[in-house]
């Protein structure tokens, strides 16, 4: 019996919705500094493959690869927000933005560890090495 928590998934316009179960809750939450992420600007946590559930809309998502092709990002056609990735790191996981978790914020997290995807570990070899950690400020008041 899985009693990992369920959390439902959409995008902005809710058009792509999917349920998934985290690897480790939102301890894994991670930044990356490649050229795809660091324009994205998503905060990802782990899941496995088999791990999402669609509710409605996988046929609104659309796909994008670049470099190796190996990662594939995708995103809702319509509303054009990202919702989850299938990883180049791990092919037996998606990352998913935490952005789009029923009740999450991204602001949530005082600090978001940054992996530094530049030197990509399939590029270098060894494993994925942290760029650097990227902290909220509290709003002033
Ligand atoms: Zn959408």
């Amino acid at each position: 019996m899985d009693d990992r928590p369920e959390h439902n998934v959409a995008c902005h316009c809710g058009a792509v919705r999917f349920r998934v179960r985290l690897t480790d809750g939102f301890n894994t939450a991670r930044r990356c500094s490649c050229s795809f992420c660091r324009m994205r600007g998503a905060i990802a946590v782990s899941a496995q493959l088999d791990d999402i559930v669609f509710v409605q809309g996988a046929e609104n998502l659309t796909l994008y690869q670049f470099n190796t092709g190996t990662a594939k990002h995708y995103f809702c056609r319509t509303c054009g927000i990202y919702t989850h990735h299938q990883r180049r790191s791990n092919p037996s996981q998606f990352g998913i933005n935490v952005a789009c978790i029923e009740g999450v914020s991204p602001f949530d997290f005082a600090e978001v560890t940054v992996l530094d995807g530049i030197a990509h570990p399939s590029d270098q070899g060894g494993g994925p090495r942290v760029a650097g950690v990227l902290r909220y400020e509290p709003a002033p008041h």
